[in-house]
Order: structure tokens, then C-alpha cells, then sequence
């Protein structure tokens, strides 16, 4: 059983979908967690619920793409807890469009916040976790991140993912912060609810079934923990056997 208990949390786009269930579980492990999100309504709503059942979790308005936002937040929590231990780079959105129809401006919004937030999260958190003995760093990226799709843009900020957790792996390993990448499949949330594709892709899908934001959330907990303290840099691809 993964104990965070004296840790501090920080997961990003946490007011609903998988970052929610993240932050819940990171919680209920004994994490003190930041909820991170641009959904203020959502993310006070989660940490009212979560502080009622007796966990330590706060919310804050953070807009990845902002790097004085990203300050704030850390300020927040070193006002806090005084420490940083478990960073999950999970927010993310998606635009389905093809290349040709594509503007530029569209694709730089993905990759904004997609890559560029979770490289601001990585720089600015990593020193702290160093700071206070290290850390764990979990980004979110896609089975999407190992060939190409329709959504080429999305498709790109999942391998730069997974480039950027390779890189700050090696970067940080002496300052004892790990970092990792989690690549889930299909996971019924709000960013893919109404998409045409759900079906067909549980039908390429082995196991014939979507995934469940719980079952990445274990994944992230197991990866914030102590019983992968040798693992660092990996994929870890989580999609009923869709990528083989
Ligand atoms: P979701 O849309 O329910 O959650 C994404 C969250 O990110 C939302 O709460 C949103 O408000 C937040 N967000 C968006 N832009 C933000 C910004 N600039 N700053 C801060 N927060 C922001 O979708 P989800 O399925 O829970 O997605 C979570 C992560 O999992 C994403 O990175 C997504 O790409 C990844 N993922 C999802 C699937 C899937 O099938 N759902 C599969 C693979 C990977």
C-alpha cells in the first residue's frame, strides 16, 4: 500500500476527469494535494467534497501555460507544507483537426499547454522537490505518443511528453527527483465523451473496453511512491493491450 503521508502533492487540470481522481487518490494516501486547474467552479467544488471526508487538500487557480501562475503555485505550497514531493502533469486538451485545417495559432494552443505546461512544471518543480529530498514527477502523455493519428497536434505534445520526461530524467536523477510518463488509452472523460471515435476504438481495443480514471490514478500513485523508487524515465502504457 502506497503511504504519502507527510508528502505534498501537486496535480494539474485536477478539477474533474482523471486529474480529479488522481488528486483523490493521491489524497486518500495521505498526500496533502494542490488541485491545479482553470476550472475554478469544479476544482473548489472537488476540494470542498475532499476536505469533508477529512483529506488535506487545497485548490488553486493555475493556468499551465503561465509560468507567474506556476510561481504562485509553488509559492502557495511552500506557505503550506514547505515542501514538494509528487508533481502529476496532467492537464491537457485536444483539437481534432486535421493539418490542412489547421491555423497555426490552433496548433500552439495545444502544444501550450499540452508540452510547454508541463516543461514549466518540470523546471520550476524540480528544484523544490530537490530542495526537500527529492521527488516524483508523473506526466500524463497518450498511447497517442507512439504513431501518428488524426489529431496532429495532440498526437505531437504526447511525444514531446515523452521526450521531455526521458530528458529531465536524466537531468534530475542526481538531485533525486524521478520522472516518469504514464500513456493511457481510451478513458470515457469530458475531453473525448462526444467523439465519434469511441467506438471503433474500443473495438481495436484487446481487452473491448475503455479504461476507468481510477485504474491510471492507481498507476500515478504507484509511480508517486516509494515502491518505484528505481524507476525513472519510463513509459508506462496503460490501454487493455491497444498499443500490443
Ligand atoms: P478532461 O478534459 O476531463 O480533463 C483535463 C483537465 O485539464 C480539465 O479539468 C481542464 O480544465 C484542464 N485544463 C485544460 N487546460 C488547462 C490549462 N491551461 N491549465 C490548467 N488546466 C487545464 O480530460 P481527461 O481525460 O481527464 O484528461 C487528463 C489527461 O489525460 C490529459 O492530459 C489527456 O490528454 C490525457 N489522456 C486522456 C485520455 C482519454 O482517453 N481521456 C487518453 C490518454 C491521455
Amino acid at each position: 500500500l502506497t503511504d504519502l503521508s507527510g508528502k505534498t502533492a501537486i496535480v494539474t487540470g485536477a478539477a474533474r476527469g482523471q486529474g480529479a481522481v488522481e488528486a483523490e487518490l493521491l489524497a486518500g494516501a495521505g498526500a496533502s494535494v494542490l488541485i491545479c486547474d482553470v476550472l475554478v467552479e469544479e476544482g473548489e467544488a472537488l476540494a470542498a467534497r475532499l476536505t469533508g471526508e477529512g483529506r488535506d487538500v487545497r485548490f488553486l487557480k493555475l493556468d499551465v501555460t503561465s509560468e507567474s501562475e506556476w510561481t504562485a503555485a509553488l509559492d502557495a505550497v511552500k506557505g503550506w507544507t514547505g515542501r514538494l514531493d509528487v508533481l502529476v502533469n496532467n492537464a491537457g486538451i485536444i483539437n481534432r483537426k486535421i493539418i490542412a485545417d489547421m491555423s497555426v495559432e490552433e496548433w500552439r494552443k495545444v502544444l501550450d499547454v499540452n508540452a510547454t505546461g508541463a516543461f514549466i512544471g518540470v523546471k520550476l518543480c524540480a528544484p523544490l522537490m530537490a530542495e526537500t529530498g527529492g521527488g516524483s514527477i508523473v506526466n500524463i502523455s497518450s498511447n497517442s505518443g507512439f504513431s501518428g493519428h488524426y489529431d496532429p497536434a495532440y498526437t505531437s505534445s504526447k511525444w514531446a511528453l515523452r521526450g521531455l520526461t526521458r530528458s529531465a530524467a536524466m537531468e534530475f536523477a542526481n538531485a533525486g527527483v524521478r520522472v516518469n510518463a504514464i500513456c493511457p488509452g481510451l478513458i470515457v472523460t469530458d475531453l473525448n465523451r462526444n467523439s465519434p471515435h469511441l467506438g471503433p476504438m474500443i473495438g481495436m481495443t484487446p481487452m473491448q473496453r475503455p479504461g476507468e480514471a481510477e485504474e491510471v490514478a492507481q498507476l500515478v500513485l504507484f509511480l508517486a511512491g516509494e515502491g518505484s523508487a528505481f524507476i525513472t524515465g519510463e513509459d508506462f502504457v496503460i490501454d487493455g493491450g491497444f498499443t500490443g
